[in-house]
Order: structure tokens, then C-alpha cells, then sequence
């Protein structure tokens, strides 16, 4: 018997693959009725009419590559961010980005820097490119931003190692923020040479007032790296497309690794149509707002702390109750995302349904809490 694991990079021998949380396949094909499916951050209120459209026409042409360049997606992109094509990389979902910049810029010897709660691929992108992960202390549970961000402690842990920092505004699975002028002083802070990744999945969802995107700050900061998705607000989570905006000589070396056909034809046709269709996104993220409202407010009012989100799902607190609380949802059909991995064993967390959605939550959680 070959160990293969001896055989693999050193950062590879050590590393623990992504846990995705439950095996919903397997629950799913076993459950007497539709599971209510709250645990991957998925859009309840489904992908534009018009993109599914444009997928399915794209499938005519299944039989021949697809764009190489994305150039029509990424033309819509540059007109709609006010960006040149030439700063856009296309990622099959921009996990595979966010793996990437390790993977392109830090090696063994390198270091990688993180926030603690902050988003898992970090971790294993540092460490599958070889590179040692310095996690810089989260917020205190306490604080106004429970357990995010904290912008001091994440420029304190770069050293003359530093290559490549992540952060995530707003972050998962804590569903916090920090302000755009926090971040404008935290990157004048950062020496020039260290990317800095801002992972903004769920800008789109965001309406506080103190915070800001990182996409202006592109202009003057060749170090900076912006990552989004078409997987949350979008809802085309299941064809795999996301996008990293950059300085052109960065994503020129991006380049390099990016396999060339990593984004695919229905992919790409949805994600331009579902750019189109504003109406549709304005939508979804009108529902989702009102929806994170309720559902905080209600379980706020059963006595649990929910974490300030400006996302689709909030971080909730369930103490010594969390393991059981979660069974027994899990019994009811009700998929939550548990939290152990992150360190946070007395936490779920809850993606934001529709309206009937969190309804059927709040009352499988009342029989369980009682
Ligand atoms: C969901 C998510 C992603 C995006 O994943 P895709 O690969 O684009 O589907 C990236 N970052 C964070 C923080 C996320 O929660």
C-alpha cells in the first residue's frame, strides 16, 4: 500500500479538506418530506428567470469550449463596477480564487495572515500553498461587532514574512462588518509588497451606512485584491462563478494558473443575463432584508443573542443547548450549519429563508426549546 499522503507537498500532507457541513444528498434521498435547508448561505428566492434562460440556451453549444476569456461577462462586469476587463479574473466560483492567490503568491517560508471566525478557505488556501497561517485574534464576543474583524490585531500579526492577508466584509460565518474608513487606515497601514484580499460574497446584501466596498480603493493600491460571487446574491451558487478584481499585473500572474476553460458556457451566460436583470437582484435583496429582520427580531425575542449580520444568514448563539438544539432540527428536517469547526461549539449558523421558510424554522425550534 502506497501512503499516498506522505507522498503529496508538505502543506498538503497536513491539511483537512474543506467540511462542507452535512452530506444533504444522503439526508435528503432519506427524508420523508423537503428538508428546510438553512445551512450553506444558498438565495431562497432562486436566480433570475432570465439567467436560468440563458443557461439552458448556452447547453446548444455543450459540445464545443467555452469561452476561454469570459469576455462577454467580463465586459458586462467592467461596465457595471466601472473596471477594466483587464482587472477581472474569472474563477469557477471564487473558492477557487481564493485558493489560488495563496497558491500564486506564498510558499513554504511565507506567511499567511487571517482573522480568527474568519472564513475557512483562508486557512486551507495558506496551507495547501505551503505557507504558515498567523490568525490574528477575532473581536471579543462582546464587542458591537461580536467576534469580527479586528483590523488592529490582523496589521499587529504581519511581519517582514507577510505575503498575502484575507479578510472578509461582510465575514462568514459571523455575518459582521467593519467601515470603509477602518479599512482605508488599516491598508495605508500595510506595507506595499502584501496583497490584500478583501472577500466581499455578500456585498450586495449590505446597506449599513458606515461600510463601504474595497472597490474604489483599487485605483491607488496595486496590493489590493477584490474577490465576489455570483453564489449568494445572485443564486447561481450551483454553476459555479466568481471573479477576483485586481491590478492588471496581478491578474496577468493570475493567469498563469488559471485553467483556461475554469468557467463554463452556462455559467457564464447566466451570470451576464442575471447582471442584467436588475430588477430581479433588487428584489432578492429586498426580501432578504426584511426576512433577516424578522427572523432576527424572533429569535431575539425567544432570548437568543444573534450576531449584527448584513448578510443572508445570522450567527446564533445557543450555549450547552447547541448540539441538542441541532440534532434535534436535524430530526425535524431543519439544516442548520454547525460551527464546531470554527471553534464556535455553541453557535449555529442560519441562512435568512423566505418568509414561509423561517416560519417552519421558528416553529421546529419552539418544540425544541420547550
Ligand atoms: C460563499 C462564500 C464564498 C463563495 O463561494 P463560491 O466559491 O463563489 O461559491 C466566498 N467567500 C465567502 C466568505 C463565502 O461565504
Amino acid at each position: 500500500m502506497i501512503d499516498f499522503a506522505s507522498l503529496a507537498n508538505a502543506g498538503i500532507r497536513a491539511l483537512r479538506a474543506y467540511d462542507p457541513g452535512h452530506d444533504l444528498v444522503a439526508l435528503r434521498r432519506a427524508a420523508p418530506r423537503p428538508l428546510l435547508e438553512l445551512g450553506s448561505n444558498e438565495n431562497p428566492h432562486g436566480a433570475s428567470p432570465r439567467a436560468i434562460q440563458a443557461a439552458i440556451a448556452a447547453l446548444d453549444g455543450a459540445h464545443v469550449y467555452p469561452d476561454p476569456l469570459g469576455g462577454d461577462l467580463k465586459r458586462a462586469l467592467a461596465d457595471g463596477l466601472g473596471v477594466e476587463i483587464a482587472d477581472i479574473v474569472l474563477g469557477n466560483g471564487s473558492h477557487e480564487l481564493l485558493m489560488q492567490f495563496a497558491q500564486v503568491f506564498a510558499g513554504p517560508g511565507d506567511e499567511v495572515v487571517a482573522s480568527q471566525y474568519g472564513f475557512a478557505v483562508y486557512a486551507l488556501a495558506a496551507q495547501a500553498a505551503g505557507a504558515t497561517l498567523r490568525l490574528a485574534p477575532a473581536l471579543p464576543p462582546a464587542h458591537a461587532m461580536p467576534r469580527g474583524h479586528d483590523l488592529d490585531a490582523l496589521r499587529a500579526a504581519i511581519t517582514p514574512r507577510t505575503r498575502l492577508v484575507y479578510l472578509a466584509n461582510p465575514n462568514n460565518p459571523t455575518g459582521t462588518w467593519y467601515s470603509g474608513a477602518a479599512f482605508e487606515a488599516f491598508l495605508a497601514g500595510v506595507p506595499a509588497q502584501v496583497l490584500v484580499v478583501v472577500d466581499e460574497a455578500y456585498a450586495e446584501f449590505v446597506d449599513a451606512p458606515d461600510y463601504a466596498s474595497a472597490l474604489p480603493l483599487l485605483a491607488t493600491h496595486p496590493n489590493l485584491v477584490v474577490t465576489r460571487t455570483f453564489s449568494k446574491a445572485h443564486a447561481l451558487a450551483g454553476l459555479r462563478v466568481g471573479y477576483a478584481l485586481a491590478h492588471p499585473a496581478c491578474v496577468a500572474v493570475m493567469e498563469r494558473v488559471r485553467e483556461s476553460f475554469n468557467v463554463n458556457a452556462p455559467g457564464l451566460a447566466a451570470a451576464q443575463a442575471s447582471l442584467a436583470d436588475a430588477a430581479h437582484l433588487a428584489a432578492s435583496l429586498d426580501a432578504n432584508r426584511e426576512q433577516r429582520q424578522a427572523l432576527s427580531g424572533a429569535l431575539r425575542s425567544r432570548g437568543l443573542a444573534v450576531s449584527p449580520s448584513q448578510t443572508n444568514f445570522l450567527l446564533v448563539e445557543f450555549g450547552d443547548r447547541t448540539a441538542r438544539v441541532e440534532a434535534a432540527l436535524l430530526a425535524r428536517g431543519v439544516i442548520l450549519r454547525p460551527m464546531g469547526g470554527y471553534g464556535l461549539g455553541d453557535c449555529l449558523r442560519i441562512t435568512v429563508g423566505t418568509q414561509d421558510d423561517n416560519a417552519r424554522l421558528l416553529a421546529a425550534l419552539d418544540e425544541v426549546l420547550a
